[in-house]
Protein backbone atom coordinates (compact mmCIF):
# COMPACT_ATOMS: atom_id res chain seq x y z
CA UNK A 1 0.00 0.00 0.00
CA UNK A 2 1.20 3.52 -1.10
CA UNK A 3 1.83 6.37 1.83
CA UNK A 4 -0.77 7.89 0.08
CA UNK A 5 -3.44 5.43 1.49
CA UNK A 6 -1.89 4.36 4.70
CA UNK A 7 -2.31 7.65 5.27
CA UNK A 8 -5.96 7.64 4.79
CA UNK A 9 -6.50 4.98 6.65
CA UNK A 10 -4.40 5.91 9.22
CA UNK A 11 -6.46 9.36 10.15
CA UNK A 12 -9.82 7.29 9.21
CA UNK A 13 -9.06 5.08 12.29
CA UNK A 14 -8.07 8.64 14.48
CA UNK A 15 -11.23 10.28 13.11
CA UNK A 16 -13.64 8.11 12.12
CA UNK A 17 -15.69 5.70 14.21
CA UNK A 18 -16.64 2.93 11.73
CA UNK A 19 -19.74 1.14 11.75
CA UNK A 20 -20.76 -2.74 12.48
CA UNK A 21 -16.95 -2.91 13.14
CA UNK A 22 -14.81 -3.66 16.43
CA UNK A 23 -12.20 -0.88 15.95
CA UNK A 24 -8.96 -2.57 17.33
CA UNK A 25 -9.29 -4.89 14.63
CA UNK A 26 -7.96 -2.25 12.24
CA UNK A 27 -4.82 -2.63 14.05
CA UNK A 28 -4.46 -5.69 11.53
CA UNK A 29 -7.06 -4.87 9.20
CA UNK A 30 -6.42 -2.33 6.98
CA UNK A 31 -9.45 -0.15 5.84
CA UNK A 32 -9.40 0.39 2.37
CA UNK A 33 -9.49 3.94 1.20
CA UNK A 34 -11.33 3.91 -1.95
CA UNK A 35 -11.08 6.91 -4.51
CA UNK A 36 -12.95 6.81 -6.72
CA UNK A 37 -15.75 3.85 -7.91
CA UNK A 38 -17.23 3.22 -11.41
CA UNK A 39 -19.99 0.37 -12.74
CA UNK A 40 -19.16 -1.60 -10.41
CA UNK A 41 -15.76 -1.05 -9.73
CA UNK A 42 -14.36 0.76 -6.57
CA UNK A 43 -10.54 2.02 -7.05
CA UNK A 44 -8.18 2.85 -3.80
CA UNK A 45 -5.25 5.31 -4.29
CA UNK A 46 -2.71 3.20 -5.43
CA UNK A 47 -5.07 1.94 -8.58
CA UNK A 48 -6.17 -1.26 -7.19
CA UNK A 49 -9.59 -1.93 -8.38
CA UNK A 50 -12.21 -4.30 -6.87
CA UNK A 51 -15.66 -6.04 -8.00
CA UNK A 52 -17.76 -4.19 -5.53
CA UNK A 53 -20.51 -7.66 -5.10
CA UNK A 54 -22.13 -6.38 -2.44
CA UNK A 55 -23.61 -3.41 -4.00
CA UNK A 56 -21.43 -1.23 -1.12
CA UNK A 57 -23.95 -3.09 1.12
CA UNK A 58 -27.13 -3.74 -0.61
CA UNK A 59 -27.49 0.08 -1.69
CA UNK A 60 -25.78 0.33 -5.25
CA UNK A 61 -28.04 -0.55 -8.05
CA UNK A 62 -26.79 0.61 -11.39
CA UNK A 63 -23.16 0.58 -10.56
CA UNK A 64 -20.86 3.56 -9.62
CA UNK A 65 -20.94 6.89 -11.20
CA UNK A 66 -24.06 6.49 -12.84
CA UNK A 67 -24.37 8.82 -15.53
CA UNK A 68 -28.05 9.31 -15.84
CA UNK A 69 -28.84 9.44 -11.77
CA UNK A 70 -25.64 11.82 -11.60
CA UNK A 71 -27.37 14.21 -14.13
CA UNK A 72 -30.59 13.93 -12.30
CA UNK A 73 -29.12 15.38 -9.32
CA UNK A 74 -26.92 17.93 -10.92
CA UNK A 75 -30.42 19.51 -12.52
CA UNK A 76 -31.92 19.25 -9.03
CA UNK A 77 -28.95 20.96 -7.49
CA UNK A 78 -29.70 24.22 -10.08
CA UNK A 79 -33.62 24.38 -8.53
CA UNK A 80 -34.02 22.78 -4.94
CA UNK A 81 -31.67 21.03 -2.78
CA UNK A 82 -33.80 20.77 -0.04
CA UNK A 83 -36.57 22.01 1.79
CA UNK A 84 -38.45 21.76 5.33
CA UNK A 85 -41.58 19.06 3.66
CA UNK A 86 -43.65 20.20 7.07
CA UNK A 87 -45.97 22.76 5.62
CA UNK A 88 -43.80 22.93 2.08
CA UNK A 89 -43.95 20.58 -0.73
CA UNK A 90 -41.66 19.75 -4.03
CA UNK A 91 -41.86 18.69 -7.49
CA UNK A 92 -39.57 15.37 -6.75
CA UNK A 93 -41.24 14.23 -3.41
CA UNK A 94 -44.93 14.74 -5.22
CA UNK A 95 -43.96 12.95 -8.08
CA UNK A 96 -42.03 10.07 -6.39
CA UNK A 97 -45.18 9.51 -4.34
CA UNK A 98 -47.42 9.22 -7.07
CA UNK A 99 -44.95 6.56 -8.32
CA UNK A 100 -44.54 4.34 -5.90
CA UNK A 101 -48.39 4.59 -5.25
CA UNK A 102 -49.04 3.47 -8.70
CA UNK A 103 -46.05 0.77 -8.59
CA UNK A 104 -46.81 -0.76 -5.08
CA UNK A 105 -51.12 0.28 -4.33
CA UNK A 106 -50.23 1.60 -1.62
CA UNK A 107 -49.45 5.21 -0.66
CA UNK A 108 -49.55 8.68 1.30
CA UNK A 109 -45.55 7.86 1.73
CA UNK A 110 -44.17 9.04 4.73
CA UNK A 111 -40.42 9.70 4.02
CA UNK A 112 -37.10 9.55 6.44
CA UNK A 113 -33.33 9.52 5.71
CA UNK A 114 -32.55 5.55 6.65
CA UNK A 115 -33.74 2.32 6.66
CA UNK A 116 -33.93 1.66 10.81
CA UNK A 117 -35.91 5.09 10.80
CA UNK A 118 -38.65 3.37 7.95
CA UNK A 119 -38.98 0.27 10.64
CA UNK A 120 -39.77 2.67 13.35
CA UNK A 121 -41.93 4.84 11.87
CA UNK A 122 -43.97 1.60 10.55
CA UNK A 123 -43.87 0.21 14.31
CA UNK A 124 -45.03 3.64 15.52
CA UNK A 125 -48.16 3.81 12.68
CA UNK A 126 -49.16 0.87 13.43
CA UNK A 127 -49.94 1.34 17.26
CA UNK A 128 -50.82 4.49 16.52
CA UNK A 129 -53.49 3.37 14.58
CA UNK A 130 -54.70 0.99 16.76
CA UNK A 131 -55.07 3.48 19.15
CA UNK A 132 -56.73 5.96 17.18
CA UNK A 133 -59.32 2.79 17.06
CA UNK A 134 -59.56 2.46 20.53
CA UNK A 135 -57.26 -0.73 21.01
CA UNK A 136 -54.59 0.48 22.58
CA UNK A 137 -53.74 -2.76 24.05
CA UNK A 138 -52.49 -3.81 20.44
CA UNK A 139 -48.61 -2.62 21.25
CA UNK A 140 -46.87 -5.56 20.89
CA UNK A 141 -45.14 -6.54 17.68
CA UNK A 142 -44.08 -10.19 16.18
CA UNK A 143 -40.76 -10.67 14.52
CA UNK A 144 -39.09 -13.81 12.94
CA UNK A 145 -36.29 -15.94 14.48
CA UNK A 146 -33.29 -14.32 12.17
CA UNK A 147 -35.09 -11.06 11.76
CA UNK A 148 -33.07 -8.02 10.53
CA UNK A 149 -35.16 -4.43 10.68
CA UNK A 150 -32.14 -1.98 11.68
CA UNK A 151 -30.53 -0.88 14.94
CA UNK A 152 -32.26 1.83 16.32
CA UNK A 153 -33.88 0.93 19.76
CA UNK A 154 -37.67 0.26 18.26
CA UNK A 155 -36.00 -1.55 15.41
CA UNK A 156 -33.50 -3.47 17.60
CA UNK A 157 -36.59 -4.77 19.09
CA UNK A 158 -37.96 -6.70 15.85
CA UNK A 159 -34.27 -7.80 15.01
CA UNK A 160 -33.37 -11.02 16.06
CA UNK A 161 -29.20 -11.37 15.33
CA UNK A 162 -28.13 -11.69 18.89
CA UNK A 163 -24.71 -10.35 18.23
CA UNK A 164 -26.28 -6.65 17.39
CA UNK A 165 -29.19 -6.83 19.83
CA UNK A 166 -28.20 -9.01 22.97
CA UNK A 167 -26.09 -5.83 24.34
CA UNK A 168 -29.00 -3.69 24.35
CA UNK A 169 -31.52 -6.19 25.78
CA UNK A 170 -32.35 -3.92 28.62
CA UNK A 171 -33.10 -0.75 26.15
CA UNK A 172 -35.37 -2.93 24.01
CA UNK A 173 -38.87 -3.51 24.22
CA UNK A 174 -40.30 -6.57 24.68
CA UNK A 175 -42.00 -8.55 21.48
CA UNK A 176 -42.94 -11.82 20.32
CA UNK A 177 -40.59 -13.87 18.16
CA UNK A 178 -42.04 -16.96 15.38
CA UNK A 179 -40.09 -20.14 13.82
CA UNK A 180 -37.88 -18.85 10.73
CA UNK A 181 -39.31 -20.46 7.29
CA UNK A 182 -36.09 -20.85 6.44
CA UNK A 183 -35.90 -23.45 3.72
CA UNK A 184 -32.41 -24.95 4.73
CA UNK A 185 -34.55 -26.41 7.72
CA UNK A 186 -36.31 -28.73 5.15
CA UNK A 187 -35.55 -32.14 6.25
CA UNK A 188 -35.04 -35.22 3.93
CA UNK A 189 -38.28 -35.26 1.29
CA UNK A 190 -39.28 -32.09 2.75
CA UNK A 191 -39.77 -28.87 -0.12
CA UNK A 192 -39.33 -25.47 1.10
CA UNK A 193 -42.98 -24.88 1.26
CA UNK A 194 -43.58 -27.66 3.66
CA UNK A 195 -40.79 -25.19 6.01
CA UNK A 196 -42.79 -22.29 5.41
CA UNK A 197 -46.21 -24.23 6.17
CA UNK A 198 -44.53 -25.82 9.35
CA UNK A 199 -43.44 -22.15 10.32
CA UNK A 200 -47.05 -20.26 9.49
CA UNK A 201 -48.11 -22.65 12.38
CA UNK A 202 -46.16 -20.91 14.55
CA UNK A 203 -48.03 -17.45 13.52
CA UNK A 204 -51.17 -19.48 13.67
CA UNK A 205 -50.82 -20.61 17.12
CA UNK A 206 -49.47 -17.06 18.45
CA UNK A 207 -52.10 -15.06 17.04
CA UNK A 208 -54.58 -17.03 18.43
CA UNK A 209 -52.95 -16.47 21.70
CA UNK A 210 -51.88 -13.00 21.68
CA UNK A 211 -53.64 -11.19 18.77
CA UNK A 212 -55.42 -8.89 21.17
CA UNK A 213 -51.74 -7.18 22.08
CA UNK A 214 -50.08 -7.62 18.72
CA UNK A 215 -50.00 -4.59 16.66
CA UNK A 216 -47.90 -6.05 13.68
CA UNK A 217 -45.99 -8.60 12.50
CA UNK A 218 -42.74 -7.51 10.60
CA UNK A 219 -40.87 -9.81 7.94
CA UNK A 220 -38.42 -9.73 5.50
CA UNK A 221 -40.41 -10.85 2.50
CA UNK A 222 -38.56 -13.71 0.51
CA UNK A 223 -34.76 -13.21 1.73
CA UNK A 224 -33.78 -12.85 5.45
CA UNK A 225 -30.87 -10.79 4.32
CA UNK A 226 -28.67 -9.76 7.64
CA UNK A 227 -29.22 -13.82 9.06
CA UNK A 228 -26.99 -14.93 5.95
CA UNK A 229 -29.93 -14.60 2.89
CA UNK A 230 -31.75 -16.90 4.66
CA UNK A 231 -34.66 -17.97 1.46
CA UNK A 232 -38.31 -19.05 1.94
CA UNK A 233 -40.88 -20.03 -0.24
CA UNK A 234 -43.94 -17.27 -1.26
CA UNK A 235 -46.11 -19.30 0.19
CA UNK A 236 -45.19 -18.18 3.84
CA UNK A 237 -46.55 -14.68 2.49
CA UNK A 238 -49.63 -15.57 1.07
CA UNK A 239 -50.69 -17.75 4.15
CA UNK A 240 -49.51 -14.97 6.43
CA UNK A 241 -51.60 -12.38 4.72
CA UNK A 242 -54.54 -14.37 5.55
CA UNK A 243 -53.55 -14.73 8.96
CA UNK A 244 -53.02 -11.46 9.56
CA UNK A 245 -56.72 -10.60 7.94
CA UNK A 246 -57.79 -13.11 10.25
CA UNK A 247 -56.88 -12.13 13.91
CA UNK A 248 -56.65 -8.15 12.74
CA UNK A 249 -52.79 -8.28 12.66
CA UNK A 250 -50.78 -5.34 10.33
CA UNK A 251 -48.57 -7.04 8.14
CA UNK A 252 -45.44 -4.95 7.97
CA UNK A 253 -43.75 -5.67 4.60
CA UNK A 254 -39.88 -4.24 4.98
CA UNK A 255 -38.15 -4.67 1.54
CA UNK A 256 -35.36 -2.45 2.83
CA UNK A 257 -32.93 -4.93 1.27
CA UNK A 258 -35.31 -6.99 -1.22
CA UNK A 259 -37.18 -4.11 -2.77
CA UNK A 260 -35.82 -2.39 -6.43
CA UNK A 261 -35.75 -5.76 -8.09
CA UNK A 262 -33.55 -7.49 -5.96
CA UNK A 263 -35.16 -10.53 -5.79
CA UNK A 264 -36.57 -10.61 -9.21
CA UNK A 265 -39.65 -8.47 -9.24
CA UNK A 266 -39.65 -4.93 -8.70
CA UNK A 267 -40.80 -5.40 -4.93
CA UNK A 268 -40.56 -9.20 -3.54
CA UNK A 269 -44.55 -9.35 -2.21
CA UNK A 270 -45.76 -9.45 -5.77
CA UNK A 271 -44.33 -12.88 -5.90
CA UNK A 272 -47.00 -14.28 -3.14
CA UNK A 273 -49.69 -11.85 -4.57
CA UNK A 274 -49.93 -10.10 -1.33
CA UNK A 275 -50.32 -6.19 -0.22
CA UNK A 276 -48.86 -5.83 2.75
CA UNK A 277 -50.66 -3.19 4.94
CA UNK A 278 -47.16 -0.90 5.57
CA UNK A 279 -44.42 -1.17 3.33
CA UNK A 280 -40.57 -0.34 4.38
CA UNK A 281 -38.28 0.96 1.28
CA UNK A 282 -34.37 2.35 1.36
CA UNK A 283 -31.30 1.21 0.15
CA UNK A 284 -31.73 0.61 -3.54
CA UNK A 285 -34.19 3.34 -3.81
CA UNK A 286 -32.02 5.75 -5.15
CA UNK A 287 -29.38 3.45 -6.62
CA UNK A 288 -27.11 3.73 -3.68
CA UNK A 289 -26.43 7.79 -4.04
CA UNK A 290 -28.23 9.03 -1.19
CA UNK A 291 -30.01 8.36 1.77
CA UNK A 292 -33.36 7.98 1.58
CA UNK A 293 -36.15 6.16 3.19
CA UNK A 294 -39.88 5.60 2.84
CA UNK A 295 -43.09 4.14 4.31
CA UNK A 296 -46.30 3.15 2.14
CA UNK A 297 -49.81 2.54 3.41
CA UNK A 298 -53.19 1.78 3.20
CA UNK A 299 -55.65 4.82 2.23
CA UNK A 300 -58.04 3.37 5.41
CA UNK A 301 -54.88 3.36 8.04
CA UNK A 302 -54.19 6.85 6.62
CA UNK A 303 -57.66 7.85 7.39
CA UNK A 304 -57.84 6.79 10.71
CA UNK A 305 -55.00 9.84 11.63
CA UNK A 306 -56.61 12.01 9.81
CA UNK A 307 -59.35 14.10 12.14
CA UNK A 308 -59.35 17.24 13.69
CA UNK A 309 -57.44 16.36 16.95
CA UNK A 310 -53.79 17.08 16.24
CA UNK A 311 -52.61 14.33 18.31
CA UNK A 312 -54.58 11.60 16.41
CA UNK A 313 -52.11 12.94 13.51
CA UNK A 314 -48.68 11.56 13.27
CA UNK A 315 -46.08 13.77 14.67
CA UNK A 316 -43.29 11.86 13.45
CA UNK A 317 -40.76 14.02 11.73
CA UNK A 318 -36.66 13.69 10.63
CA UNK A 319 -34.99 17.20 9.33
CA UNK A 320 -33.76 15.89 6.20
CA UNK A 321 -37.53 13.93 5.53
CA UNK A 322 -38.26 13.93 1.33
CA UNK A 323 -34.92 15.38 0.61
CA UNK A 324 -35.27 16.58 -2.70
CA UNK A 325 -31.85 15.45 -4.18
CA UNK A 326 -32.71 12.21 -2.53
CA UNK A 327 -36.55 11.78 -3.97
CA UNK A 328 -34.82 13.29 -7.62
CA UNK A 329 -32.44 10.23 -7.74
CA UNK A 330 -35.37 8.07 -6.65
CA UNK A 331 -37.40 9.16 -10.00
CA UNK A 332 -34.30 8.35 -11.79
CA UNK A 333 -34.02 5.22 -10.72
CA UNK A 334 -37.36 3.99 -11.54
CA UNK A 335 -37.01 5.64 -14.68
CA UNK A 336 -33.80 3.41 -15.26
CA UNK A 337 -35.88 0.63 -14.55
CA UNK A 338 -38.88 1.79 -16.75
CA UNK A 339 -36.35 2.29 -19.67
CA UNK A 340 -33.63 -0.33 -19.80
CA UNK A 341 -36.06 -3.42 -19.44
CA UNK A 342 -34.13 -3.96 -16.21
CA UNK A 343 -35.81 -6.73 -14.72
CA UNK A 344 -36.19 -8.94 -18.15
CA UNK A 345 -32.68 -7.88 -18.58
CA UNK A 346 -31.57 -9.02 -14.58
CA UNK A 347 -33.24 -12.58 -15.43
CA UNK A 348 -30.87 -13.10 -18.20
CA UNK A 349 -27.95 -12.17 -15.58
CA UNK A 350 -29.07 -14.52 -13.42
CA UNK A 351 -29.27 -17.28 -15.27
CA UNK A 352 -25.84 -16.30 -17.14
CA UNK A 353 -23.87 -16.48 -13.66
CA UNK A 354 -26.08 -19.31 -12.22
CA UNK A 355 -23.91 -21.21 -15.04
CA UNK A 356 -20.58 -19.78 -14.03
CA UNK A 357 -21.07 -20.64 -10.12
CA UNK A 358 -22.32 -24.02 -11.35
CA UNK A 359 -18.74 -25.50 -9.43
CA UNK A 360 -20.35 -24.58 -6.40
CA UNK A 361 -22.61 -27.73 -7.10
CA UNK A 362 -20.21 -30.29 -6.86
CA UNK A 363 -17.88 -28.72 -4.18
CA UNK A 364 -17.21 -31.14 -1.36
CA UNK A 365 -18.24 -28.70 2.06
CA UNK A 366 -20.38 -26.34 -0.02
CA UNK A 367 -24.01 -26.75 1.08
CA UNK A 368 -27.46 -24.86 0.70
CA UNK A 369 -27.01 -23.28 -2.57
CA UNK A 370 -28.68 -20.80 -3.47
CA UNK A 371 -30.42 -18.00 -5.62
CA UNK A 372 -32.92 -15.48 -5.79
CA UNK A 373 -33.27 -12.92 -8.52
CA UNK A 374 -29.85 -11.14 -8.28
CA UNK A 375 -29.13 -12.52 -5.06
CA UNK A 376 -26.88 -15.77 -4.66
CA UNK A 377 -25.32 -17.38 -1.28
CA UNK A 378 -24.30 -20.63 -0.23
CA UNK A 379 -22.85 -21.72 3.30
CA UNK A 380 -19.51 -23.37 3.61
CA UNK A 381 -18.67 -25.93 6.17
CA UNK A 382 -15.96 -24.90 7.98
CA UNK A 383 -13.93 -25.63 11.67
CA UNK A 384 -12.50 -22.12 11.58
CA UNK A 385 -14.17 -19.49 13.69
CA UNK A 386 -12.17 -16.56 11.12
CA UNK A 387 -13.78 -18.14 8.27
CA UNK A 388 -15.54 -14.69 7.20
CA UNK A 389 -12.50 -12.63 7.72
CA UNK A 390 -9.97 -14.85 6.11
CA UNK A 391 -12.65 -15.07 2.68
CA UNK A 392 -12.57 -11.44 2.67
CA UNK A 393 -9.34 -10.88 3.11
CA UNK A 394 -8.35 -13.59 0.43
CA UNK A 395 -11.05 -12.50 -1.91
CA UNK A 396 -9.60 -8.32 -1.27
CA UNK A 397 -6.46 -9.44 -2.80
CA UNK A 398 -8.57 -10.73 -6.05
CA UNK A 399 -10.17 -7.59 -6.25
CA UNK A 400 -13.60 -8.91 -5.20
CA UNK A 401 -15.03 -7.06 -2.17
CA UNK A 402 -17.30 -9.64 -0.54
CA UNK A 403 -18.23 -9.96 2.99
CA UNK A 404 -19.29 -13.01 3.90
CA UNK A 405 -21.88 -13.45 6.91
CA UNK A 406 -20.38 -16.33 9.46
CA UNK A 407 -19.77 -19.11 7.50
CA UNK A 408 -22.32 -17.78 4.56
CA UNK A 409 -20.43 -16.59 1.63
CA UNK A 410 -23.18 -14.05 -0.93
CA UNK A 411 -23.19 -12.30 -3.81
CA UNK A 412 -25.88 -9.19 -4.38
CA UNK A 413 -24.04 -7.34 -6.96
CA UNK A 414 -25.01 -4.10 -8.80
CA UNK A 415 -27.53 -4.83 -11.75
CA UNK A 416 -24.70 -3.68 -14.41
CA UNK A 417 -22.34 -7.00 -13.56
CA UNK A 418 -21.31 -8.15 -16.78
CA UNK A 419 -19.87 -11.75 -17.48
CA UNK A 420 -16.13 -10.84 -17.14
CA UNK A 421 -17.45 -9.58 -13.57
CA UNK A 422 -19.31 -13.19 -12.89
CA UNK A 423 -15.67 -15.00 -14.09
CA UNK A 424 -14.01 -13.27 -11.55
CA UNK A 425 -15.78 -13.22 -8.78
CA UNK A 426 -16.84 -16.94 -9.56
CA UNK A 427 -12.98 -17.95 -10.67
CA UNK A 428 -11.87 -16.09 -7.52
CA UNK A 429 -14.41 -17.89 -5.08
CA UNK A 430 -13.38 -21.09 -6.20
CA UNK A 431 -9.98 -20.76 -5.49
CA UNK A 432 -10.47 -18.77 -1.92
CA UNK A 433 -12.97 -21.95 -0.68
CA UNK A 434 -10.46 -24.55 -1.71
CA UNK A 435 -7.24 -22.57 -0.44
CA UNK A 436 -9.15 -22.18 2.98
CA UNK A 437 -10.07 -25.88 3.17
CA UNK A 438 -6.66 -26.84 2.33
CA UNK A 439 -5.43 -24.38 5.30
CA UNK A 440 -8.06 -25.80 7.60
CA UNK A 441 -6.72 -29.21 7.65
CA UNK A 442 -3.30 -28.17 8.12
CA UNK A 443 -3.62 -25.10 10.76
CA UNK A 444 -6.82 -25.86 12.37
CA UNK A 445 -9.15 -23.60 13.75
CA UNK A 446 -7.84 -19.51 14.02
CA UNK A 447 -8.07 -16.96 17.04
CA UNK A 448 -9.11 -14.33 14.78
CA UNK A 449 -12.51 -12.43 15.00
CA UNK A 450 -14.78 -13.03 12.60
CA UNK A 451 -16.50 -10.17 10.59
CA UNK A 452 -20.05 -9.48 12.15
C1 LIG B 1 -30.34 -2.63 6.03
C2 LIG B 1 -31.68 -3.03 6.52
C3 LIG B 1 -32.39 -2.23 7.43
C4 LIG B 1 -31.81 -0.98 8.04
O1 LIG B 1 -31.51 0.00 7.11
P1 LIG B 1 -30.44 1.13 7.49
O2 LIG B 1 -30.49 2.09 6.39
O3 LIG B 1 -29.12 0.40 7.60
O4 LIG B 1 -30.86 1.69 8.81
C5 LIG B 1 -33.64 -2.64 7.79
N1 LIG B 1 -34.18 -3.76 7.30
C6 LIG B 1 -33.55 -4.55 6.44
C7 LIG B 1 -34.22 -5.77 5.91
C8 LIG B 1 -32.25 -4.23 6.03
O5 LIG B 1 -31.58 -5.04 5.20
Amino acid sequence: MSNHSQEWLQRSRNAVWHPCTQMKRHEQLPIIPVARGDGVWLEDFDGKRYIDSISSWWVNLFGHNHPRIKQAIREQLDSLEHVILAGFTHRPVVELSEKLHALTGLGHAFYASDGASATEIALKMSFHYWRNCGQAGKHRFVSLQHSYHGETAGALAVTDVPLFSATYAPLLQSNLRVASPDARLARPGESAADVALKAIADVEQLFQREAGQIAAIIIEPLVQGAAGMLMYDPVYLTRLRALCDQYQVHLIADEIAVGFGRTGTLFACEQAGIKPDFLCLSKGITGGYLPLSCVLTRDDIYKAFYDDDVSRGFLHSHSYTGNALACRAALEVLAIFEDEDILVRNAEKAAQFNRHLAWLQDTPGIRHVRQRGMIWAFDVETERSDFSLAFYRAMLERGCLTRPIGNTVYFMPPYVLEETHMQQLSESAQAVVAALAAQTASTGSSREMPLP
